[in-house]
């Protein structure tokens, strides 16, 4: 490998130990970027790689909020500014129990390629809490919110950072935090978040975004083998919001999604998730109760639960992991590649460990879909959803579905093209990748050293 790359990456294991998912996505990312750093000398002389690898700013913050019975609890807030060089920070906040720095960092890392992939203007970042929002009342997390913004507040706005849902955050956490941003400023600045409901200023089709992104890209990959969706089977794994998306896309398109998991196990539907409006419509209402386990799909609708087990040794014609990072390892990609499965699409945010990426990545008949390209239709619809507050218009449904479509398929061929100016034939994952450092490298480049 180039020495200046293998240097980096060396040095990002070496000096992050204590962060792994970062460091697991900086290798990641990096080691699609040999050839694009040998031809592209400028780059090392500029030490653009360990810039790169530097967020712009990371901050913690204390978030204290007293929960019904009147105890108080302190929770830790982040936010990383990862870089700005091509547009305002974007990218959501999650509030999970586990989240912490290298949880966040490699959140915003993959957020700044992701972001530039889309061709849209907007920067990388990412935050969230260790807040742990199962099990609270609705009254709790609504001071949870109210707390963490008034921390959050001077260092946001609709051209500076613009924040918004992610695991744990959605819709009624973006209502609560926006009413609170809104308190302090005293001014009606709705561009400071996205994901935000209709009535001030939401954009339609976001919530459906990153889910119908995923499956208009996937139409994309389809294409190029000459196959149909109609007809075909999906294994999914999680119950959530991008889960649902695909969902609802898949059934307007014939195909059939046969499996869904939560941290209990996965459910496994032989006449498909997608066979009713209903069943659908039941992972929000799962989502919503604040439960976080998938055996109610089971209870309700009469399938098969398999405890503690993940989806992955299923047949199906497309594998998409749409729950959390490194939810597919060595092992379980060994099961995917027995099942003789084609397209293993990634969904969720690194899916995949590195070793059973390059697993599957080496196998000759599959065709492997990174997450950064094909999950990018969510900060894509929440981009439109700025362009929509800053102009104050409101696009009709079929005028936001068609520039999503139009920018997956800007997002694949993109991908493809940087993978084969580099020689690399067929690559989609370094063509993501590729075309992401590309844009950014330039945008730094041109603005100086610094
Ligand atoms: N959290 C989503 C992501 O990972 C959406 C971010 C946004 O809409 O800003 O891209």
């Amino acid at each position: 490998m180039n020495a200046y790359l293998s240097n980096v990456i060396e040095r990002v294991n070496r000096d992050h130990a204590t962060e792994p998912e970062f460091c697991q996505t900086v290798e990641e990312v990096f080691s699609s970027l040999e050839p694009v750093i040998e031809q592209h000398p400028e780059y090392e002389k500029a030490d653009l790689l360990n810039r790169m690898v530097e967020p712009e700013r990371m901050f913690t913050f204390r978030v204290v909020w007293t929960d019904d019975q009147g105890a108080v609890h302190t929770n830790t807030g982040y936010r990383v500014q990862f870089n700005g060089s091509i547009g305002p920070y974007k990218g959501g906040l999650r509030f999970q129990r586990n989240v912490n720095p290298s949880i966040i960092k490699f959140l915003g890392f993959e957020q700044c390629f992701k972001n530039s992939l889309t061709s849209l203007p907007i920067g990388g970042g990412k935050g969230g809490s260790d807040f742990d929002p199962a099990g609270k009342s609705e009254a709790e997390i609504m001071r949870f919110c109210q707390s963490y913004m008034q921390a959050l507040y001077r260092y946001i706005g609709p051209d500076v950072d613009v924040p918004a849902g992610d695991m744990g955050v959605g819709g009624r956490e973006i209502g609560y935090l926006f009413g609170e941003y809104r308190r302090l400023k005293g001014c009606f600045e709705n561009g400071v978040l996205t994901g935000k409901d209709l009535s001030f200023g939401g954009s339609l089709i976001r919530p459906e975004a990153t889910g119908y992104g995923a499956v208009y890209y996937l139409q994309c990959v389809l294409a190029h083998e000459g196959e149909d969706i109609a007809g075909k089977t999906i294994a999914c794994s999680g119950f959530g919001n991008v889960t649902w998306g695909i969902c609802k896309k898949a059934r307007e398109l014939g195909a059939k999604v046969l499996t869904l998991s939560g941290p209990d196990g996965y459910i496994y539907d032989p006449d498909g998730v997608t066979s009713s409006d209903e069943k659908v419509e039941y992972l929000r209402v799962m989502r919503a109760s604040g439960h976080d386990r998938v055996k109610d799909y089971a209870d309700k609708f009469g399938v098969d639960y398999y405890p503690g087990k993940k989806p992955w040794g299923v047949k199906a014609d497309f594998i998409m992991p749409s729950a959390v990072q490194n939810d597919v390892d060595r092992e379980q990609a060994k099961r995917i590649a027995q099942n003789h499965i084609k397209y293993y699409i990634e969904v969720a945010n690194m899916p995949t460990t590195n070793d059973a990426l390059a697993y599957l990545m080496g196998q000759p008949d599959m065709i492997v879909a990174p997450s950064k390209a094909v999950n990018a239709g969510g900060v894509s619809v929440s981009c439109l959803e700025m362009s929509q507050n800053s102009e104050h218009i409101f696009w009709s449904e079929e005028e936001v579905d068609q520039r999503l479509h139009e920018i997956m398929v800007k997002i694949y061929n993109s991908s493809v093209e940087a993978s084969e100016r580099y020689g690399l034939g067929y690559n989609l994952v370094a063509g993501a990748n590729i075309a992401g450092f590309e844009r950014i490298a330039r945008a730094m480049m041109a603005q100086g050293i610094f």
